[in-house]
């Protein structure tokens, strides 16, 4: 049977569009034009796409089903994918339609649009690389699903209380989430705890993985791909009907609550192991449904298990899903009955690792005992997989004891523990740093040992962004420039087309237009005066990333405006954005005192029209997409070999912000294409911050010797904002953990070569240009087709 034929095709006309709409509001919303609310409309907009998408989306299954390709599952603890309303209108070809059938029926396109909230259910860069990738999959025409978790509270919101941040919970889809499919019936089963019984493992708790999806459409193509996202559910008998008889109300749920709190929230920290058991569950309940899931898939038109690795790649995104590869070994051994070694060997075929970080700290490791009491049989595996692992490391490095000792999956001082990198680079056939600097790094220090066993396992794949959305939604002017630029739109396919502008960078009256457009999205913004150099830092809070370093330029600055306001040169708006995990104290503290400086220099008249900081809360994907078409100057200032890769600095650079950077992550390829000429580079390379760091260094040396860098500290420490902050200012003076006082000189002399080239409009222009014009590589679309030709080697199916 041919499964299109059933399909009714949805109208392309205002009229067949408006009627849609209607016909939903009354059929599937219950309601009438008359009584309907925004929210009514709201949804009953999003049902109107998405219908249009899930047609698409159900021939783009028959076609998976007719030819039974290879497939790449994404395995992901977080997505932040992003508002969903605008990218669907677009991927839709009804950005048009919509807002003129809101208005015929009576409401306002902008009022509805502001309902859409986005689901935040990530906390920063590794979370939107996952949303990235899923979409270029998707325009690849590529078979993929990605896997992760429907957290209840997604990323906390953050509010400002006296320049504190506080935590609000993010209730996201507290009205429903009108984009995504529940599929309540496909239900997976998943233990946790209990014995290791003659028969295998019994658990002693039961929970349900209920699955619901949400539609990835592909940019200018017919493929339609999801995510699916599972939901923890208690067991239907789990609810003790005698006890609730008895008017024990609490206790009668307590089985339901206690299942139901595996999705409830997401972990707002991605850089360190928290310790609690119900994050290992997470990860656990994620990779377990995931798992079956995929086994079913493969079952629908496969028999053979040896098909199953030239059938499936398995992407695990950090080591958060890790648990994927002891889980698949006990599908295969305990319940399809495999020869270990048979099951080893698909395993082994099946997995590839991206590994996201270079802090030590990063690397999640879970205690023995936890992880042996909550998944008794894992732990057993695991320890099969490291007697095999070690005897390997013998018998290739004889005698070498400190290696077994550093390579074995578990840890032994100061406490047994399961090191899961070390088990993600065992159990896969491929380990992918996230940029050049990043691969290089993890084969030569942190993956080192791993390295010389198995060096061709590891290889690279430089991150990239989705150009529809950090380009086309977020910057319409810009991306219509750019195409009449280049005469096409085709670029949104292949951004590599973007170096067609390089030679409108001489062209005064195109560079006039450029100006132009990008003081429209300054002014779309509303943050600070348009006239003024917009210098921008939006990531998450972390001592690495050195936001503090920032701050102390931002100082500097304000005390060179109070000394001398004449001679203060360019106007600035300094804008930051970012959320610090709510436990990460010294985070907060600095996030508290740039609050406090920008408080200070709003209430200075001297500073009017010279110096403004500002700091929007909540930046999360929504924010982003506002605050980087109208940025000037991208701060990317970490500690050389701190930061993997990022990504917030190709979105900036493809927007036309120029970088101020050090090499570090991506930045080193950043200005490779766009040229030194293009590019702010200050700072200690790797190799130097790594020496001063493992050298005697005092970072009070640079405050005795730096007039102005003691300035700033002083004025920190005199309690000159607020009172606040005086604790940041002694962390960098007692430890200075990121080498902050030591870049602080060639930062801020850097900054002033920055004013000055913003004095020339016209060559600062030509610069922005052609960042846009060279940044044609950050695409997300070919970050895929490298993991298509180093990893996944999967094919395109495409619709007829
Ligand atoms: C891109 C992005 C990030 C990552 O930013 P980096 O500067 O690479 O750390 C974090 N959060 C949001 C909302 C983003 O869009």
């Amino acid at each position: 049977m041919d499964l299109r034929n059933g399909l009714r095709p949805l109208g392309t006309t205002p009229d067949e569009f408006q009627r849609d709409l209607l016909s939903n509001l009354y059929y599937r919303r219950g309601t009438t034009v008359e009584s309907a609310s925004a929210q009514d409309a709201y949804e009953t907009l999003a049902l109107t796409v998405r219908d249009r998408l899930a047609e698409r989306r159900a021939r783009t299954a028959a076609a998976h089903y007719e030819s039974n390709p290879r497939w790449v599952y994404y395995l992901s603890a977080e997505y932040l994918l992003g508002p969903q309303l605008e990218q669907n209108l677009l991927y839709s070809g009804t950005t048009e339609l919509a807002p003129a059938a809101l208005k015929t029926l009576g409401f306002s396109p902008e009022e509805v649009a502001a309902l859409d909230v986005e689901p935040g259910l990530g906390n920063g860069g590794l979370g939107r690389l996952a949303a990235c990738l899923l979409d270029s999959l998707a325009t690849l025409d590529i078979p993929a699903v990605g896997y992760g978790i429907r957290y209840d509270l997604g990323i906390f919101k953050q509010e400002f209380d006296n320049g504190e941040q506080v935590e609000r919970p993010d209730d996201w889809a507290f009205q429903g989430d009108p984009w995504e499919f529940p599929a309540p019936d496909d239900w997976q089963m998943v233990g946790f705890y209990g014995f290791l019984g003659p028969e295998g493992w019994v658990p002693g708790e039961v929970v349900h993985g209920e699955p619901s999806h949400l539609l990835i459409p592909g940019y200018g193509t017919e493929t339609v791909n999801i995510v699916r996202l599972w939901r923890a559910r208690a067991a239907r008998a789990s609810f003790d009907l005698r006890r609730f008889s008895a008017g024990q109300y609490a206790e009668a749920v307590e089985e339901a609550v206690r299942a139901e709190n595996i999705s409830k929230v997401l972990y707002p920290d991605d850089s360190t192991d928290m310790g609690r058991e119900l994050r290992l569950k997470q990860q656990y309940f994620l990779v377990s449904c995931s798992l079956r899931d995929i086994v079913r898939r493969f079952r629908f038109r496969n028999a053979d298990w040896d098909d199953f690795p030239a059938k499936t790649v398995i992407q695990l995104n950090d080591t958060h899903p890790t648990l994927a590869i002891p889980e698949l070994m006990r599908l295969l051994v305990d319940e399809e009955k495999l020869e270990w070694e048979h099951a080893w060997s698909l395993v082994r075929r099946t997995f590839a690792y991206t590994c996201h970080t270079l802090l030590p700290e990063a690397l999640e490791t879970w205690p023995v005992d936890m992880l042996g009491r909550l998944l008794p049989r894992h732990l057993e595996i695991i320890y099969l997989i490291n007697e095999a692992l070690l005897a390997e490391v013998r018998s290739r490095f004889p005698g070498d004891l400190d290696r077994v000792r550093r390579m074995s999956l578990i840890q032994e001082e100061p406490q047994r523990r399961v090191r899961m990198a070390n088990l993600a680079v065992t159990g896969t056939f491929a380990v992918n740093g996230v940029a050049e600097l990043h691969s290089q790094l993890l084969t030569s220090t942190t993956f080192a040992d791993f390295a010389a066993l198995w060096p061709d396992r590891f290889t690279n794949v430089t991150n990239g962004v989705s150009p529809r959305r950090f380009v086309r939604l977020a910057n319409p002017g810009l991306s219509t420039l750019i195409t009449s630029g280049l005469g096409s739109d085709a670029w949104l396919r292949d951004l590599s087309l973007l170096s067609g502008l390089a030679p409108l960078a001489d062209d005064p009256a195109f560079r006039e237009q450029w100006r132009t457009e990008r003081r429209h999205a300054k002014e779309a913004l509303g943050l600070g005066d348009p006239g003024a150099m917009l210098d921008v830092m939006i990531k998450r809070f972390h001592e690495y990333k050195r936001q503090q370093l920032k701050l102390l330029h931002v100082i500097t600055l304000y005390h060179r405006l109070r000394d001398n306001p004449e001679r203060f040169g360019v106007p600035r708006t300094v804008l930051f954005g970012g959320k610090a995990a709510p436990a990460y104290y010294a985070a907060k503290s600095i996030i508290r005192l740039i609050n406090a400086v920008a408080a200070a220099i709003e209430a200075d008249p001297k500073a009017y029209g010279l110096l403004r900081v500002v700091f929007p809360p909540n930046y999360n994907v929504t924010l982003a997409e506002k605050i980087i078409p109208a940025a000037d100057l991208s701060e990317q200032i970490s500690m050389a070999g701190k930061e993997a890769s990022g990504t917030g600095n190709m979105k900036l650079a493809l927007n036309g912000a120029l970088t101020i950077g050090t090499l570090d992550g991506a930045n080193v390829e950043i200005r490779d294409r766009v040229g030194a000429g293009n590019f702010f580079l200050f700072g200690l390379d790797t190799p130097a911050a790594a020496a001063l760091r493992a050298s005697d260094y005092r970072p009070r040396t640079y405050y005795d010797s730096d007039d102005e860098l003691r300035a700033a500290l002083d004025a920190i420490l005199s309690g000159a904002f607020g009172g606040v902050g005086q604790e940041v200012a002694h962390s960098l003076l007692d430890r200075d953990e990121y080498l902050t006082l030591a870049d602080y000189r060639s930062y801020v002399d850097k900054q002033d070569e920055v004013a000055a080239a913003w004095e020339d409009q016209e060559h600062w222009t030509r610069m922005s240009i052609l960042n846009t014009a060279n940044s044609g590589f950050f695409s997300a679309d070919r970050t895929v087709a490298d993991y298509l030709s180093r990893i996944w080697h999967a094919s395109p199916v495409r619709l007829s």
